[in-house]
């Protein structure tokens, strides 16, 4: 039986690992960059979508755990403008439970606790790999090396197993990111935390997004959002800038900036809609490293696991690894570049002077 190893232990990976040992493929094994599963604060709450997320969580026997695990109601958001005006509200009247919300945390545990055991290698920072008879020999920063006779590449944005498949590089679509934490915000921002109300945030103004959301643990991820170079980078100050940046924007929203715990940028770049390449004997990628996007659809998790659930059923289905890896591909990229292109156009929308009439109208409201 062959040996698969997978690049990168992000939700794609660990769905992967999961969906083939479900299947019966004895020898997976996942190699992660981080020391160990503890190693870094996982971001923000992820809404999973019945036909992509959930479908994968189904088909690895693993909707018990989901369903104890998942938050509900913080699936609700709500829609503001700069002056902290309210316009939508999803906390009043009845809302329809469609989406369910996991933390990535509880998310990426339920993924590992239910992986044989050493499946995932900690520390395992992918360094290079080199042909061995029909596989390849991976080697990695910390002097390690494995053989394996197919390898997937879910090491996300900056993957270095995509280079291994095409030379295709994502565009700068022209806008940065700031992500951002804050601790016990009940506490530190309790008039945000009380905005939030352990749902969303949508919060638009001067072609800018805010976007505030509430983890199980207490704090309030966020990220703002604006047209930006692809150089981006925050000078000197914070708080400065966010007053000069944000300025006219109502006090309440300052005191996110004020209490963070740190920030991230994160330029935002998307593979290209008509990316194409032959498929490989014996070598594949999925998730942000096929196919990364703008996060402003809320797609990101959800296509990766997707490509998991896909990649699985191609390779139990089919005995030829390459006839398996191409029709897997083939799929994979028309359904990605029709979510690239909503995507790209959402982001471009919600970054707009006209972003609140088209949120309300997402929303049904208008
Ligand atoms: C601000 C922001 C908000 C978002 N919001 C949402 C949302 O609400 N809903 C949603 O569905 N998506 C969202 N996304 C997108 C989502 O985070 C990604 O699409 C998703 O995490 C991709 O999963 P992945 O498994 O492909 O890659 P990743 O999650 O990036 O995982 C890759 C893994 O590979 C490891 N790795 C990387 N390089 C190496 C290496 N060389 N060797 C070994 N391991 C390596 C990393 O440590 C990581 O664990 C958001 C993204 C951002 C930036």
């Amino acid at each position: 039986m062959k040996k698969i190893a997978i690049v990168g232990g992000g939700p794609g990976g660990l769905t992967l690992a999961r969906l083939l040992q479900v299947k019966g493929f004895p020898s997976v094994q996942v190699y992660e960059r981080d020391l160990d599963k503890d190693a870094r604060v996982q971001g923000a709450t992820l809404d999973l979508h019945e036909e992509s997320g959930l479908a994968a969580l189904q088909e690895g026997l693993l909707m018990e755990p989901f369903i104890a695990n998942y938050r509900p109601g913080a699936d609700k958001i709500r829609v503001m403008d700069k002056n902290a005006h309210i316009l939508a509200d999803e906390h009043a009247g009845e809302k329809e439970e469609s989406r369910p919300e996991i933390d990535r945390g509880p998310l990426r545990k339920i993924l590992l606790e239910s992986l044989a055991e050493d499946t995932v290698i900690w520390d395992s920072q992918f360094a290079g790999m080199e042909r061995s008879g029909d596989g390849w020999l991976l080697s990695f920063k910390n002097g390690m090396t494995a053989y394996a006779d197919v390898v997937v590449g879910a090491d996300g944005a900056n993957s270095k197993i995509r280079s291994f498949i095409t030379p295709i590089k994502p565009f700068f679509v022209g806008m940065t990111v700031l992500e951002g934490s804050v601790y016990d915000a009940e506490n530190l921002v309790p008039e945000m935390f009380e905005l939030v109300k352990g749902g969303k945030l949508f919060i638009f103004g001067d072609s800018k997004t805010l976007i505030v959301s509430a983890k199980g643990d207490g704090t309030l991820s966020f990220y703002a959002g604006f047209k930006s170079e692809a150089d981006w980078a925050l000078k000197g100050d914070l708080l400065d800038w966010y007053r000069a940046e944000f300025k006219g924007w109502a006090p309440v929203y300052e005191t996110l900036f004020a209490n963070v715990a740190g920030m991230i940028t994160r330029p935002q770049y998307c593979m290209p809609l008509d990316q194409d390449w032959e498929a490989l004997p014996n070598v594949t990628m999925l998730g942000d490293a096929a196919h990364l996007m703008p996060p402003y659809a809320g797609e990101g998790v959800n296509m990766a696991m997707l490509d998991a659930l896909e990649l699985s059923r191609s390779l139990a289905n089919e005995k030829d690894v390459q006839v398996a890896i191409a029709a897997y591909e083939q799929k994979m990229r028309k359904t990605a570049s029709a979510m690239a292109a909503m995507t790209l156009e959402q982001t471009e929308v919600l970054h707009s002077s006209g972003a609140i009439g088209s949120m309300m109208k997402i929303m049904g409201q208008l």
